[in-house]
């Protein structure tokens, strides 16, 4: 299996980094896993010729807020296959998926709505915590975050953002070869914005590297990366981590990492 990041970036994207969008290929299956501004990357040659060869495309959203679906509408003309789009709806979060990614491509809001598009495949919405898509197995994980999100785990790889990791995040990483993890604060962030018994909403580098500790993962990657955080503080954030958990690492966006089947 072939991991790409496209966008680590969390809320804004940076000079350097476009906000959160991951590619997945597992047996010949292609995934994408959120539609943030990293979708631009979808422009570039090598990537074009390589999606190319792909028939489908199967999206999933950890949840629908801006910076993870902003992405979504350049995909009519970026990717010639048909296009999947999976959303999850109650119990597992609280927001109606498939009316806001009708919303979002309806023509108030782009220029042709989604099942005029030529390349439009089929809009799911679903309630379980586990799908067969093409023979590959997703496992779901409903988390807390503003409206909820999910969690969402393709063999051993396991994409977790916008929400702080918690107790039921380590049975559910357990056995991954990668996890990539929502790192939105460093250790002094993170306790100025859970004063007064606030909720994060985020993952925290000490809080992350626990999980991940407890979980017996091979490698962690920090994503959503706070996009206020200069290198200075990205290194910080890196080494409290490993303070914890030290196969820690920040993907680079464009570069593949091979997973374990
Ligand atoms: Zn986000
Ligand atoms: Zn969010």
């Amino acid at each position: 299996m072939k991991v790409t990041p496209l966008g680590i970036s969390g809320f804004i994207p940076t000079s350097k980094t476009d906000s959160s969008s991951f590619l997945v290929e597992k047996n010949n299956s292609l995934f994408l896993l959120d539609a943030g501004t990293g979708v631009k990357k979808f422009l570039e040659k090598d990537m074009a010729a390589e999606l190319s060869k792909s028939k489908k495309l199967h999206i999933f959203f950890s949840h629908l807020h801006h910076d993870h679906t902003c992405g979504l509408t350049w995909l009519l003309k970026l990717f010639k296959g048909k296009i999947f789009i999976y959303v999850p709806k109650s119990p597992l979060v609280k927001f109606e998926g498939e009316k806001i990614i009708h919303e979002l491509t309806s023509p108030n809001m782009f220029g042709s709505s989604l099942k005029e598009w030529p390349n439009f495949g089929d809009l799911i919405s679903y309630n379980t915590t586990e799908l067969l898509i093409d023979g590959v197995d997703i496992k779901i994980l409903p988390q807390k975050h503003s409206g909820g999100s999910v969690g969402i785990r393709i063999g051993k790889f396991a994409y977790i953002t916008d929400t702080e990791p918690t107790k039921k995040h380590i049975d559910f990483i357990k056995g991954c070869d990668l996890v990539l993890m929502d790192t939105m604060f460093d250790k002094k962030d993170y306790e100025a914005v859970t004063a007064n018994n606030k909720k994060a909403e985020h993952g925290w580098s000490i809080g992350n590297g626990i999980i991940a500790s407890k979980a017996k993962i091979k490698q962690l990657g920090l994503i959503h990366i706070n996009c206020f955080y200069d290198s200075h503080q990205i290194n910080n954030l890196l080494s409290e981590t490993r303070s914890q958990f030290k196969n820690t690492m920040i993907p680079q966006e464009g570069v593949s990492i091979s997973v374990e089947d």
